[in-house]
């Protein structure tokens, strides 16, 4: 089974794979070890990754790229028109209200739903890791910024699916990079000393993220995360753009702002700007040729006058990094290393920022560009079975509060609980028991707004079904399972009710034996929770803080791995005391995908795969015949000029000529059957029915009768002209009539007959000539005419 990691970036994508040697990061098709997140769509095929990237400019509308915020969000979403208006193609409105984009494909306009775009993105990664692993890929892991909602989670899984991945979880990145630091030392602080603090940062070309994490011996607990999901790369070439587009107004008077071509040159160029200012603090030139109206533009900027420019971004460097330490209640000296990552840490002033804040060095001594990738394949080599790797636990956190609220039958209308507080450890589970009477609704959502990146706080509902009073007309105690999952996705997993069957020596006080705990390979820890709303309408809410364990990295839970107190509840089961009833829910996700639209997702993305190999093959079969044509004319001026007279050679140019400008014209677009006749019509298939094996007996033979003579050769020279001859000419015409009897039979075997229509056989005939064997079909008559050439040619060799 294949190990896979993938960093899914805005702007860059990276694969890394476990092999027995260690983690290893995969180049693509184009030797690359990053593929750009961008697909374009042609009026035959995609092109997605590198091929798609050099399309920006050239194919504008229908090139998409920076689509990483539109997932799990609304078209109407704040963020999404924010992102519209840099975007040079067309967002749409899907049916179910998502973002999505119009472009063109096939010939005609289409829309695709954002799960879809990430769908091709990571369906050409699984490529390009089969591709390098020679083998089938599905089971994966996909990063994704750790400040992504339920919302934009499920869109990304979504996406996975539709590449025909298996996600075995979505890793928050700065995690993935903890895990990629982490699993490699070897002098962790053991398990019962204090633990070693490092802060790991992130910025990319579209966000900015920190976190920091204590390590012990094979243990890692991120113990806050904060960002900027704002700030990014992308805000500096904005800032270098802006000046620039400013300074052409006066000095060239142009708006380039409103040429969208253009615009997305002066982006590129200013990117490689502000690289080559990392590197760099004189002046240094912007010149982009032909830029607008046939005008010629030139500038230039030094690293100063940017940091000026962009003041205000790297005011915004400090803050996060402040809420972190904050958050984790930790000091300056606590922390042992500070450990960047990410493209736009670069940036000489970000890390002055960093190094300012934390009044320590920063260490780069992690691949900032490959750290996530690493991570991501290490957490999926340590979900696979199929992998050994070194025992290290991952503990990380919830980012956001999530509160449950349901109606009561009291005075206020609702109760409510916080079932998750702000960076509480996940993968975790809680238990929470209700007392109801009926059917009840669990509404899930983010507690402060304010603190999340996202315009709507509802989770989702779920109902727990199937619950009516016991006999006695008392409420039932209903256990909720809820649980944040591997992927840090919010879910109500479960619910039970417990019937207490009215036997002899039962004891009511049964609840708190109806706690049930599993334990767990993953360290997914459960809370038991009480939430009683019998008390006077004052709702009781309060969690036991006795991390138990449960099984759930995949979701299964394992049997042999039963605590103590599922035995005794398991024991009480079968006394028969209490029976333990599995309630229906029906969960409504905000969001969500339906399963019809996932399923017709899945589907198009296979018609799109298939359409794009065939493509492929057409477009290789037109190249073949390209190819042969600049081949043979090439031949035909150099090896093949000697054994060719002039009137060959003049037709030979011809048939040449006539194929290539039939590529221009007629032959530009035709289907594949067409270019592959092409081909064959062009190449001798004069010795294609020989047999190989017979052919090698033929050269074994030559070659003897070569050896033959040149040993009687040699004999011969070494002899005076006055003595008598070591080989007679009788003799070699011998030799030869025995070479022609043995081999002519199979070299001049005629060739099956295939029915050829006439005029078609007329007109390959006017094309046959002596074309070293390269030319049309041979008539049997051509062959027996070639075969007296060949005795002849080969009988004037034996005499050179
Ligand atoms: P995100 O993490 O936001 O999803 P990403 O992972 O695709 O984005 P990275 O590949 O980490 O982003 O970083 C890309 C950014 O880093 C780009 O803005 C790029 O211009 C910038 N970058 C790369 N090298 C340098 C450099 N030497 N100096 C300044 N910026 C750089
Ligand atoms: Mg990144």
């Amino acid at each position: 089974m294949s190990v896979v990691g993938i960093d899914l970036g805005f702007l860059n994508c990276y694969i890394a794979v476990a092999r027995s040697g260690g983690i290893e990061t995969i180049a693509n098709e184009y030797s690359d070890r990053c593929t750009p997140a961008c697909i374009s769509l042609g009026s035959r095929t995609r092109a997605i990754g590198n091929a798609a990237k050099s399309q920006i400019v050239t194919n504008v509308r229908n090139t998409i790229h920076g689509f990483k915020k539109l997932h799990g969000r609304s078209f109407d979403d704040p963020i999404v028109q924010t992102e519209r208006i840099r975007l040079p193609y067309e967002l749409q409105k899907m049916p179910n209200g998502s973002a999505g984009v119009k472009v063109r494909y096939l010939e005609e306009e289409r829309p695709f739903a954002i799960e879809q775009v990430t769908g091709m993105l990571l369906a050409k990664l699984k490529e390009t890791s089969e591709n390098a692993l020679k083998k089938p890929v599905a089971d994966c892991v996909i990063s994704i910024p750790s400040f992504f909602t339920d919302a934009e989670r499920r869109s990304v899984m979504a996406a996975a699916q539709v590449a025909g991945l298996n996600c075995l979880r979505l890793m928050n990145e700065t995690t993935a990079v903890a895990l990629a630091y982490g699993i490699y030392k070897q002098d962790l602080p053991p398990l019962d000393e204090k633990p070693r603090n490092v802060v790991f940062i992130d910025m990319g070309h579209s966000a900015y993220q920190v976190s920091v994490c204590a390590f012990n011996k094979g243990k890692l607990k991120v113990l806050a995360t904060t960002f900027d999901p704002y700030l990014g790369g992308r805000n500096f070439d904005e800032a270098l753009v802006d000046y620039f587009c400013d300074e052409f107004k006066t000095k060239y008077k142009i708006n380039v702002k409103e040429n969208s071509r253009a615009l997305l040159r002066l982006y590129q160029e200013c990117e490689k700007l502000k690289k080559l200012m990392s590197a760099n603090a004189s002046d240094l030139p912007l010149n982009i040729e032909c830029f607008m109206n046939d005008l010629d533009v030139s500038s230039k900027m030094n690293r100063a006058q940017f940091e000026q420019l962009c003041a205000s971004l790297l005011a915004r460097v400090e803050p996060p990094l402040k809420a972190v330490m904050e958050q984790a209640s930790l000091q300056r000296e606590d922390i042992s290393s500070i450990e960047i990552v990410g493209g736009a840490t670069r940036i000489p002033a970000v890390k002055e920022q960093i190094t300012k804040f934390f009044l320590k060095d920063i260490s780069t001594t992690l691949n900032a560009d490959e750290a996530v990738a690493r991570g991501c394949a290490l957490q999926c080599a340590i979900l696979s079975p199929a992998f050994k790797v070194r025992e290290f636990s991952i503990t990380d956190l919830v980012p956001y509060s999530i509160t449950l609220r349901w109606k009561t039958s009291f005075e206020d209308g609702t109760g409510e609980c916080e079932v998750f507080c702000k960076n509480h450890p996940a993968p975790f589970s809680k238990v929470i028991t209700f007392h109801k009477k009926e059917t009840f609704e669990l509404e899930a959502f983010y507690t402060n707004l304010h603190e999340v990146p996202y315009p709507d706080a509802r989770i989702g509902s779920f109902t727990i079904q199937n619950v009516f009073p016991q006999s006695d007309g008392d409420s039932s105690k209903v256990k909720v399972k809820v649980r944040v999952n591997i992927h840090g996705i919010f879910s109500v997993a479960s619910a039970s009710v417990i019937e207490k069957q009215n036997l002899e020596g039962d004891h009511s006080d049964a609840p708190m034996e109806t706690e049930t705990s599993f334990k767990n390979e993953n360290k997914d820890n459960m809370d038991k929770m009480q939430v009683d709303q019998e008390e006077g309408g004052h709702q009781k809410c309060h969690a036991e803080h006795t991390p138990e364990e449960e099984i759930d990295h995949t979701g299964a839970k394992t049997k042999s791995a039963v605590s103590d107190k599922q035995d005794r509840l398991n024991q009480t089961l079968k006394k028969g005391k209490v029976k333990s009833i599995d309630l229906p829910i029906q969960s409504s996700l905000c969001r969500q995908l339906g399963q019809d639209l996932l399923n017709s997702y899945i589907e198009n993305e296979g018609k799109m795969i298939m359409q794009d190999k065939l493509e492929k093959e057409r477009n290789d079969a037109k190249n073949a015949v390209e190819e042969y044509v600049y081949d043979f004319r090439d031949r035909l001026g150099t090896v093949y000029e000697k054994f060719i007279t002039p009137e060959d050679m003049n037709k030979l140019s011809v048939i040449l000529e006539d194929t290539e400008n039939w590529l221009y014209e007629d032959g530009e677009d035709q289907p594949k059957q067409v270019y592959v006749d092409k081909l064959q019509e062009l190449k001798d298939e004069k010795y294609d029915h020989l047999d190989p094996a017979e052919m090698e007996k033929v050269e074994k033979y030559i070659s003897d009768a070569m050896s033959w003579l040149n040993s009687k050769m040699n004999a011969q020279n070494k002899l005076s002209l006055t003595q008598d001859p070591v080989v007679k000419v009788s003799e070699i015409v011998a030799k030869s009539k025995e070479l022609d009897n043995f081999c002519n039979p199979i070299i001049y075997k005629p060739k099956p007959k295939v029915e050829v229509p006439e005029d078609k056989a007329k007109a390959n005939s006017e094309h046959n000539g002596p074309m070293d064997g390269q030319s049309g079909n041979e008539t049997k008559s051509d062959s027996t005419k070639d075969s007296s050439q060949h005795t002849k040619s080969s009988g004037e060799m034996e005499v050179d």
